[in-house]
């Protein structure tokens, strides 16, 4: 991997990435370890959805991309961006809808240099001229998302045509030497096809550098369920990115494992929370209920700092499982919402709803199959930067929401 990134590395953007998303991601996470112990909470991974609009129909999309549009304007973006600067926050996630559909994206990346983002896009509106300024600002990587071959990704993206589209947007991204990565949300139509090494070797040869397998998550307003990975399935999933982290020269992304196998959830743990495109601050993208906005007349550090929602989440989600709360427990969930009268955040306002009506299903945590990394680099990056903290142990003893 890092003859890769020696060889095939456009070198100034990798020293950007050294220097905003190494060296300052990791202070942002020590940072938050130091306000942790001082009982203060501020999550060091902001994940934003600058826009609710989308050219795709995807299969269990839960965001209301043929609602109304509804973006973040430029100024509460850089207000955002700036105070979680303040708190020592470097890399932001930038989601949607399709976050290049936002008309000021270019305005915001460029704006502030000094930080990292990743944006989530299907790739379709990555053009060789938008790729080419991409590069120019230098502090972006484009996570793709490939649900598929020809058939599978018109199925699952509800659009013809979406593999070639946005197999091209990924060429221009790769042809301008971007650090790129393709994810995939894993489900049954896909699993098959893409978790295997020759999918790997694939995006390997056209120069992508990492690689995100998440799990899909059967919720929203048509959650698919049939769509779901079964128990078995998630632990091969495991098993498969422990074993090609420590075979082949590509990175492998997850937000749910230790380095010794233990599940997480990046929320329950303080890592990471979404703003929607409304402003609304959610615990997670899936957990569309919120108290708190960014457009709230304070500084954000405060608002989280304060937020008793979010507070209860992480102890309640803490001390129900090391997994996720929306597919074991949604019953907790649903009381958590109606105990702090938490609002739907959603357009369609069906989240409650939607909530009584799911049922317990498995997720990342089965206790007794553990699967530590095998890579050493992995292992040790895990130790320091990215494990629960002690969450779990201080849910124990009902003191986990007070960081
Ligand atoms: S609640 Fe579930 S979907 Fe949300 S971050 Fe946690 S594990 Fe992931």
């Amino acid at each position: 991997m890092a003859k890769r990134a020696l060889f095939e590395m456009d070198k100034r953007l990798l020293w950007k990435f050294l220097i905003n998303m190494g060296y300052r991601g990791v202070r942002s996470v020590q940072k938050h370890k130091a306000r942790m112990k001082k009982g203060e909470y501020f999550p060091p991974f902001l994940y934003i959805s600058i826009i609710n609009s989308c050219n795709l129909r995807c299969q269990g999309c839960w965001v209301d991309v043929a609602h109304e549009e509804s973006k973040i304007e430029v100024e509460a973006m850089n207000k955002l961006i700036n105070e979680a600067k303040e708190v020592g926050n470097s890399f932001f996630g930038i989601l949607g809808g399709e976050p290049f559909m936002h008309p000021e994206l270019f305005e915001i990346l460029e704006s502030h240099p000094d930080c990292y983002f990743q944006i989530f896009t299907n790739g379709q509106f990555i053009t060789d001229e938008v790729a080419k300024r991409l590069r120019a600002v230098g502090n972006v990587t484009p996570l793709i998302s490939v649900e598929g071959s020809e058939i599978v990704s018109d199925e699952r993206r509800g659009r013809k045509g979406v593999y070639s589209k946005t197999m091209r947007g990924l060429e221009a991204a790769l042809d301008n030497k971007l650090i790129t990565g393709v994810c995939t949300s894993l489900c049954q139509s896909n699993y098959e096809e893409l978790l295997n090494e020759a999918w790997l070797d694939k995006l390997i040869e056209m120069g992508v550098m990492y690689a995100w397998f998440h799990v899909y998550r059967p919720v929203g307003p048509v959650m698919h369920a049939e769509l779901a990975l079964t128990p078995d399935q998630q632990l091969q999933a495991r098993r498969f990115v422990v074993e090609m982290r420590a075979k082949k020269p590509i990175a492998i992304v997850d937000a749910y494992y230790d380095g010794n196998g233990e599940a997480l959830c990046p929320a329950a743990t303080g890592m990471s929370h979404h703003i929607n495109p409304w402003g609304d601050i959610e615990p997670c993208p899936i957990v569309q209920f919120a108290k708190e906005s960014i457009h709230d007349d304070r500084h954000i550090r405060e608002t989280f700092a304060q937020s008793e929602f979010l507070k209860d989440f992480r102890q309640t989600a803490a001390e129900a499982t090391r997994g996720c709360i929306v597919l074991e427990r949604p019953d907790l969930l649903k009381e958590l919402v109606d105990r702090h009268g938490a609002k739907d955040s959603t357009a369609r306002k069906t989240a409650m709803a939607e909530l009584e009506s799911m049922e317990s299903l498995p997720s990342q945590y089965r206790p007794g199959t553990e699967i530590p990394e095998k890579s050493l680099a992995y292992r040790l990056v895990k130790k320091l930067w990215f494990n629960d903290f002690g969450t779990y142990a201080r849910a124990a003893n009902g003191s986990n929401g007070n960081g």
